[in-house]
């Protein structure tokens, strides 16, 4: 089957689906022999018995329902319901993406006042709404980047300068567009160190991308000079927006430089997350790399919403259809839910990070004693290593505790790194209760080891080969039985 694509009358560029007889294919030809399934290996089980087997796996599911998820870097906060109701009215579910301009006016409006409402709190001159996640908005920050770039007949700009401290993501999407990566090192205050960003600061350079506040969960200080820098030289700058529950109402990252910014919706404005998505990963840009953003943009010319196919220079398109909708109608309900209040989510989000991590200092190491921090922090387990005990360890035990566990060994440039992200929706209580646990397992390390090694005790699997699930793919019932057997 072929997408047709084609320009309507209006001049506007869309497809068209072709004429299509279910009964006409020949699977064979479709889909390689081996791939084609012989006989359907279905479970004989009653309703019941389903209902049954998925409600017990919820219940071992560690979840914010039921626990905090202090995983840093993935603001793991509390999806207020009233967003779900909201995002699952059938009026909004039941849309077919083929539906005319003229019959989802409302929809179109939701969606430009969304990009409306990211542009103001971003500082930017436009905003994508497109990328199905941040990874995906990387991708599209970059792409931006080398349009620009082409378009400016710069063929010498092929490198990325990306901080020892960056989320894997980011070398791994500017790999993808095919630019070259540069490793800018950390300084002893957890910022990017000046020296060797300016040592590696040469013509070749297209861009840096930072993260700020970055995964040490220290605010960039410095970050309207390294634009400044990198603008003298034609380069521009990325930055990697996950964590922006630390700014959001108080910074706008477009007003002290930034060329182009992915927001998480999900992690910021609230979808749920774990277990991968769906999420959003809407790009902010500056006036420089506006002309390239992809097809189409959500425009309203006084009278009418519609979307805008006419951008001589956009990238082109992202996504089938225009994103992940629903994901964008929870993130428009939860900011306007907090209204003019908005920098409330950055206020807590840090007092709660900055409070945990006191509780917190004397039992665990603290890489970066000097430097205060945002909306998160990373402790090292390194001073456990003499009792045999590692990061894993620890966040292994915190889930007998009832706890679900840090996120470990993150970032890399951090020994025995457990990185901690209360968010802004969790009570001191819990704050207080996380850090007992946290105390309880530096002594059961101190006094017995060998019960932090081999915890967890209490989850209905213990300890797994981490990789194994990757090696080994069970896909089918029969698979499941099979491996329960040998
Ligand atoms: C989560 C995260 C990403 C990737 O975002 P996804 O929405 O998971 O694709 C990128 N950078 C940082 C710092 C992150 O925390």
């Amino acid at each position: 089957m072929e997408l047709i694509f084609e320009k309507s009358r209006k001049g506007r560029i869309g497809y068209k689906l072709p004429e299509l007889d279910v009964d006409e294919i020949d699977f064979k030809e479709v889909i390689p022999e081996g791939y084609l399934r012989k006989e359907l290996n279905l479970p004989e089980v009653s309703e019941l018995d389903v209902v049954r087997h998925y409600t017990k796996l919820s219940q071992l599911n560690y979840a914010v329902d039921t626990t905090m998820v202090p995983l840093g870097s993935c603001t793991m906060k509390y999806n207020p319901r009233i967003n779900e109701e909201i995002a699952s009215n059938p009026k909004l579910t039941n849309i077919h993406p083929f539906t005319p301009e003229e019959y989802i006016q409302p929809i179109l409006k939701l969606a430009y006042e969304l990009k409306e409402l990211l542009k103001e709190l971003g500082g930017f001159a436009d905003v994508s709404l497109q990328p199905a996640a941040g990874a995906q908005g990387e991708l599209l920050g970059l792409l931006l980047i080398r349009a620009y770039h082409e378009d400016r007949g710069n063929r010498d700009k092929r490198v990325i300068l990306i901080p020892d401290s960056a989320h894997g993501t980011n070398p791994a999407t500017a790999a993808i567009c095919g630019f070259d990566i540069r490793v800018v090192k950390s300084d002893k205050k957890g910022e990017l160190d000046w020296e060797d960003f300016k040592k590696k600061l040469k013509e070749d350079v297209a861009a840096l991308m930072i993260t700020n506040p970055n995964t040490l969960g220290i605010f960039e200080r410095r970050i309207k000079e390294v634009a400044d820098e990198l603008h003298e030289r034609d380069a521009l700058l990325y930055m990697d927006g996950a964590n922006f529950n630390a700014l959001v109402g108080k910074f706008k990252p477009g007003e002290w430089g930034v060329d182009v910014m992915h927001f998480n919706l999900h992690k910021t404005f609230s979808t749920p997350h774990g277990g991968g998505g769906p999420g959003a990963g809407p790009v902010g840009a500056s006036e420089k790399l506006k002309p390239y953003l992809p097809v189409p943009q959500v425009e309203f010319d006084g009278e009418r919403y519609y979307l805008n196919w006419d951008i001589p220079k956009s990238v082109g398109k992202l996504l089938t259809f225009y994103g992940h909708f629903l994901v964008w109608v929870k993130a428009l309900a939860y900011i306007l839910t907090y209204g003019k209040e908005i920098g409330k989510i950055s206020d807590f989000a840090v007092l709660n990070a900055r409070y945990l991590k006191h509780l917190l200092k004397e039992v665990l190491k603290d890489p970066y004693p000097d430097t205060p921090c945002m909306h998160e922090f990373v402790l090292s387990a390194s001073n456990l290593l003499k009792y045999g005990v590692k990061a894993g360890d620890v966040a292994k035990r915190i889930l007998d505790y009832g706890f679900y566990a840090p996120t470990m060994y993150f970032p890399l440039i951090v020994k025995e790194a457990l990185m901690i992200e209360p968010t802004e929706t969790e009570n001191p209580d819990t704050l207080h209760r996380f850090a007992k646990v946290i105390k309880r397992i530096v002594l059961e390390a101190k006094k017995k080891p060998e019960l932090v090694k081999n915890a967890p005790f209490k989850t209905p699997v213990r300890r797994i080969k981490e990789a194994e699930a990757n090696r080994n793919l069970i896909l089918t019932y029969k698979d499941v039985v099979k491996s329960k057997e040998s």
